[in-house]
């Protein structure tokens, strides 16, 4: 199943300038806070910590409302925190989506804040405003606020074959689908073809529109998407890539189920390059 697309709460914006009742919500005893670091969490043993009724801490972002009315709020983790990895605790299997999702919000907007505590315009201390979601300059009067990077993903095909390449820093017998960041000025479409045609040196036609995905490291918008491939003679960008190759569809669905014969393999299910493969596999 696809991580972080899953978030139970109810972003509540109109409360985001409306500091009185914030506040009452931040003092409720149901008020639920979820602290991280970097790329890590706050856990209680194996599992995210919920810190319920606490203090309120000096930057804290409203996250929204959940379902049972609670208010829920990110803030930074001490260092003195008991951390693990959200990326990890994705891979156990044992945090509830709806609260994985949760996490993916407050690790890309407390990422934001942890990097923005000077302005880019003049260098003066900036402070947050908007319950988290915008912060403001008071030398210069610039108002920042929190970023996402789409990066669009790409299963190419060419009737009954796939192409999919590898990073050399994965995993062994690992393949995926193509990615790469939106560049200033360009479509989706654009980046995709360029993307494709960078890495492998196959030039794209139609391209559709999949699903997309949150990926939180640090604050990624996967656009997932399926294109046909006009040309089929592959060069490999090794400074981008170290492979890139057709395969079958029968391969592809092997490689997504770990069966097939040379053990190469396709990215885990909760990524959304998972989902492409098996779209343009035909599953
Ligand atoms: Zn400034």
């Amino acid at each position: 199943m696809l991580a972080y697309v899953s978030s139970p709460l109810n972003r509540a914006h109109d409360l985001r300038i409306r500091n009185e009742e914030l506040s009452a919500l931040r003092r409720r005893p149901d008020c639920v806070v979820v602290r991280v670091r970097g790329d890590q969490v706050e856990v209680d043993g194996d599992l995210p910590r919920r810190n319920v009724g606490a203090a309120a801490e000096e930057e804290e972002v409203f996250l929204g409302l959940a379902e049972d009315g609670a208010p829920w709020f990110a803030a930074r983790a001490p260092e003195s925190a008991s951390l693990a990895p959200l990326r990890g605790l994705m891979l156990a299997g044992i945090v509830d989506h709806g609260l994985l999702s949760i996490l993916a919000q407050a690790r890309s907007i407390i990422h934001w804040h942890e990097r923005h505590g000077f302005c880019a315009n003049c260098g003066s201390a900036t402070a947050i405003r908007d319950a988290g979601y915008r912060r403001a300059c008071a030398a210069c009067g610039a108002e920042h606020f929190p970023r996402t990077d789409p990066v669009v993903i790409i299963a190419v095909t060419h009737g009954e074959r796939i192409l999919l390449g590898r990073q050399a820093a994965w995993a062994e017998g690992m393949y995926s689908a193509l990615a790469g960041f939106c560049e200033p000025g360009e479509t989706i479409e654009q980046a995709a073809r360029r993307e494709v045609f960078e890495e492998a040196g196959i030039r794209v036609g139609d391209i559709r529109y999949i699903a997309s995905q949150p990926w939180p490291f640090p604050s990624s918008l996967m656009i997932g998407l399926i294109g046909e491939a006009a040309t089929t003679e592959i060069t490999v960008d090794t400074s981008e890539i170290q492979d890139a190759r057709w395969f079958s569809r029968e391969e592809a669905r092997h490689m997504l189920t770990r069966s097939h014969p040379q053990g190469l393999h396709a990215s885990h299910p909760y990524a959304i390059a998972h989902a492409l493969i098996a779209a343009a596999a035909g599953l």
